[in-house]
């Protein structure tokens, strides 16, 4: 696998789904790989990569951002209350808004600091115990209160349970943005990305298929 690959593998999901390329964005999903092997994804001219830890992202991200420009990071891991600020100052955009408390701190911080990343709200489309996000009952009451304070949401971001189709999740994903009214979607991880482009991903986070396996999370 690789980069390139990958690339290959999106333009023709795109073309089978009649997408243009240019509307789904590839997330490298760099955590916990060695630093070589995200210099090489860099060095091929990509700029786009997710993190799900906040202190990793921020022992990494500064120094590549001084050898490279465009560099943009998302946060697709969970957000703990306490680091939100620390987040706002390193992401471009957080794919897991998924409770009221962190929705208002987030607000409170974007007045403070007159900026607020990209948002999206991560739905638990499994209704498994041991994820986070809101249920898909609670999905549009939560958007709601978001909008209400004023949050740049942009999108849903959801995790299919393992062992269950994916597609059935992605196509819950896009119903629900789209009695929304929400443009994007994050969904698809290196196992299942290209069905995630069938039903209508904007945003595919692929780590292994790109950087090889990871030796633990
Ligand atoms: C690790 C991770 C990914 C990437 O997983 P791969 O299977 O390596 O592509 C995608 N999304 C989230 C939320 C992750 O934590």
């Amino acid at each position: 696998m690789g980069l390139t690959e990958i690339e290959t593998r999106i333009e023709q999901a795109c073309i089978e789904a009649g997408r243009a390329r240019a509307d789904v964005q590839l997330i490298a999903v760099s955590k916990v790989q060695p630093n070589a092997r995200v210099e090489a994804v860099l060095n091929a001219g990509h700029r786009l990569f997710g993190e799900n830890k906040v202190q990793e992202a921020a022992g990494k991200w500064p120094d590549f951002k001084t050898q490279f420009d465009d560099i943009h990071v998302h946060l697709i891991g969970p957000l703990q209350s306490n680091k939100t600020r620390q987040a706002m100052e390193l992401f471009d955009a957080i794919h897991t808004v998924d409770r009221p408390k962190l929705a208002k701190t987030i607000a409170r911080l974007a007045q403070e600091l007159g900026e607020c990343p990209e948002l999206f709200v991560q739905v638990n489309t499994g209704e498994e115990p041991q994820k986070a996000g809101v249920t898909p009952a609670e999905a549009d009451a939560f958007i709601k209160d978001c909008r209400a304070l004023d949050l740049p949401i942009k999108g849903l971001m959801c995790i299919p349970p393992v062992e269950e189709t994916p597609s059935l999740h992605f196509a819950l994903l896009g119903k629900i943005a789209e009695r929304n009214g929400l443009a994007s979607l994050s969904m698809g991880m290196s196992s299942d990305f290209e069905q995630a482009i069938a039903f209508g991903a904007t945003h595919i986070r692929v780590g292994s298929a790109i950087f090889g396996e990871r030796t633990h999370d």
